[in-house]
């Protein structure tokens, strides 16, 4: 199966130049060719001319389960949300509430040109709750890591660890800032027995555990930290020396009232953040807004117009590396998976344009894998009405 988007503006995301009116072949779900007028009689030809082409969306840190929950806890503080999120609604979510959700989350990360998410998945709390959000996924189309909460049978672990498809595994811990020490250092020693990339909230700061990490050799690029609002300068360069990935949310660390978002104490560290979207509960499942106010909130930061297209790398290739993805997807490049979207809307297809100016609605088409997974704007293989149809449904009922 070989696809030629043809004539697009496309975007690398490695670091390149942008390459106007130029065309990418995919082969067998690999990237096999990018250039201008690709002589090739390929099985599809998509004509992308005016439109960009870019690396799809990577989404670093989601709770993908809580996608029925959209929009329901606007003015949530975290200790409101912790007790009706995560304490109620989570207690009554049964096995096939998680497939669903996964299923839900997966159309509508797709929808708006996300194509890989690692998915802090509170809810796989039994293994029949691990095998429906993994049965879900199945059904998706969605790269994902599944960040499987602890504790959790190792059985479960080894089973993750084994997958090396569109699905792979992850750990989602405590952490050793939230959580004790000895359980923090014991779960990433586990997750590095099993090669799992290790997702963990934190806020950073002066007591903060990581420079007692970085003297015990603990800290690495698999360890992604989520959030951080409150990362001194000196830590932001000692996890950046350790090739430490940090995650920022901006949306959803503003509107609960985290903290400003670390992305520029990590980027004068010579870090990369990765974007998230964290939780729908109070934000929108796309990475529009949280580009937005990357953007927004660095030039306000450092008084500079720091590039707008400069956020892009943030959502793809930087989002990518920081979940254990970096040598399958995040970037045009041949030889990566073919993770590709296709956006309208510009009257100049540009970087920068897309990080102003665009929103899910220009997201016209999504191949993930080499496979199509929405088109002229409609997502092909999943009805989102009838999906949110039943989150609405699901939504209900945990909520009562
Ligand atoms: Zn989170």
């Amino acid at each position: 199966m070989s696809i030629l988007l043809r004539n697009g503006h496309v975007i690398p995301g490695d670091g390149g130049p942008e390459l106007p009116e130029t065309d990418v072949l995919t082969e067998g779900g690999v990237i096999t060719a990018i250039g201008k007028d690709l002589p090739h009689p390929a099985d599809t030809r998509i004509d992308a001319s005016g439109m960009v082409v870019m690396p799809g969306l990577v989404d670093a840190h989601r709770h993908v389960w809580q996608a029925p929950l959209r929009g329901i806890g606007a003015d949530m503080t975290l200790p409101d949300y912790l007790g009706m999120v995560l304490g109620r609604v989570l207690a009554a979510f049964r096995p096939e509430d998680a497939r669903l959700a996964a299923l839900l989350g997966a159309a509508e990360a797709l929808d708006s040109g996300v194509t890989s998410v690692f998915d802090w998945s509170n809810t796989t709390v039994t293994p029949e709750h691990t095998e429906a959000v993994l049965d879900g996924y199945a059904a998706g189309g969605l790269r994902v890591v599944v960040g499987h909460t602890v504790p959790a049978r190792k059985a479960n672990l080894q089973r993750l660890a084994g997958m090396d498809g569109l699905i792979s595994g992850g750990l989602a811990i405590l952490g050793p800032q939230y959580g004790s020490w000895n359980d923090g250092v014991r779960e990433i020693a586990l997750a590095r027995e099993l090669g799992l990339p290790v997702s963990m909230h934190a806020s950073g700061g002066p007591d903060s555990p990581f420079p007692r990490m970085y003297e015990a050799g603990l800290l690495g690029p698999d360890l992604n930290l989520v959030h951080m609002n409150a990362m001194t300068p000196a830590e932001a360069r000692m996890l950046a020396d350790a090739g430490v990935a940090v995650t920022v949310t901006p949306v959803v660390e503003a509107t609960m009232g985290h903290g400003t978002s670390a992305f520029g104490t990590f980027l004068d560290a010579g870090g990369h953040a990765a974007l998230g979207t964290d939780v729908v509960v109070n934000a929108p499942a796309d990475l529009f807004e949280p580009m937005r106010d990357t953007l927004r909130f660095e030039r306000m930061r450092s008084r500079t117009m720091y590039p707008a297209a400069q956020v892009l790398s943030n959502a793809t290739v930087h989002g990518a590396r920081s979940i254990g993805l970096g040598g399958k997807t995040g970037s045009l490049t041949v030889g990566k998976r073919a993770d590709i979207i296709v956006l309208d809307g510009l009257s100049q297809p540009s970087g920068g344009g897309v990080v102003t100016a665009l929103t899910p609605a220009n997201v016209h088409t999504v191949l993930v894998d080499g496979r199509v997974v929405k088109r002229h704007g409609h997502l092909v293989h999943h009805d989102l009405t009838a999906l949110r149809t039943a989150g609405i449904e699901l939504a209900h009922r945990t909520l009562a």
